[in-house]
């Protein structure tokens, strides 16, 4: 298709997930294999939904890097940005699922080859042809990852691409809450989108107000657009010029693992062709629409990359 290009960058690695909630993964029968890492859900979202994708980051040169990767080229990702690290393996996730609905995570991370992605293994053609960058990964705190990241930005932003954020914050991953809330704020003010949840919203205000006031004090100059969302209340969107809400479609969640990604992947896929359509509400609101359904598809089914979307199946919650 002739669409423009949307890049991700950051982690992917796989979740190990009991079959069965309220035990811990060594006390289960049996559990899955779910492949996942936020921005390489995005960069899947994305065609799923028809549009054009690559992901950059790095694996391990094992088992489970080889299988991400083919799980990404199966799903139309360009995989020309992946590096393969010969030392580190590949991110792991053990997955608790409390018997309350919360996950807990124990990480295989020590360090893994997605945090030591160098500046210098960049592929910088592929960033350079993005019309969208989107990054927001917790590799993003160590070196030489977090250099990488920087360079990858710059090189994406002039070369004129858009610059989407989402600070994916899993509090566990960071060494303290202060240092996630530093960091997250230090590269605040480069991106023209940024999307945060209503959790990151309080985390990051430190104020339990989810509102407009809370919402604004995180505005900066150079900001196009910031996304608020609210799970089954839908989201909020702030701009210069004009501040709403959109409601959330009704569904039957089962796993809501991936629907924030659901949703940026499906907003990146409206904007990348017309940046402009941020400055015209009636059409920003159609498109929110469009990601909500995306996001509330993705509740519908288990896992991440399984339950997101193709377009048809979007137009018709959107048509019901
Ligand atoms: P994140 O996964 O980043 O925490 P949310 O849970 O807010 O993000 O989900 C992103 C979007 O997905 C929401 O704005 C909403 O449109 C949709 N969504 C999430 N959970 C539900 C739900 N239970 N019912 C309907 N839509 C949902």
């Amino acid at each position: 298709n002739s669409s423009g290009l949307i890049v991700s960058f950051g982690e992917m690695l796989i979740d190990f997930v009991p079959t069965v909630s309220g035990v811990s993964l060594a006390e289960a029968p049996g559990f899955l294999k779910a492949p996942g890492g936020a921005p390489a859900n995005v960069a899947i979202a994305v065609t799923r939904l028809g549009g054009k994708a690559a992901f950059v980051g790095k694996l391990g040169d094992d088992e489970f890097g080889h299988m991400l990767a083919g799980i990404l080229k199966k799903n139309n990702v360009i995989a020309d940005g992946i590096n393969f690290d010969q030392g580190a393996r590949t991110a792991l996730a053990f997955v608790t699922l409390r018997s309350d609905g919360e996950r807990e995570f124990m990480f295989y991370r020590n360090p893994s080859a997605d945090m030591l992605l160098k500046p210098e293994e960049l592929n910088l053609e592929l960033i350079r042809s993005a019309k969208v960058f989107h990054y927001g990964s917790i590799s993003l705190i160590v070196e030489p990852c977090r250099s990488a990241h920087l360079k990858a930005m710059q090189v994406a932003r002039d070369a004129g691409a858009l610059l989407s954020y989402d600070p994916n914050l899993r509090l566990p991953l960071w060494p303290s809450p202060e240092e996630a809330r530093e960091q997250i704020l230090s590269i605040w003010n480069q991106a023209d989108l940024i999307k945060v949840s209503d959790v990151e919203l309080e985390f990051l205000t430190g104020s339990d107000k989810i509102d407009d006031a809370s919402a604004m004090s995180l505005w900066h100059p150079n900001l196009k657009l910031l996304l608020v969302t609210l799970g089954e209340k839908g989201c909020n969107y702030y701009t210069k010029n004009f501040r709403g809400h959109v409601d959330a479609y009704h569904v039957n969640a089962v796993d809501t693992t991936g629907a924030g990604d659901s949703f940026v992947g499906a907003l990146l896929c409206k904007l990348v062709d017309d940046h402009s359509l941020i400055e015209d509400e009636g059409r920003l609101r159609e498109v929110l629409k469009y990601a909500n359904a995306c996001g509330a598809i993705t509740t519908t089914k288990k896992g991440a990359i399984p339950a997101l979307p193709a377009h048809p199946e979007v137009l018709s919650i959107m048509n019901a």
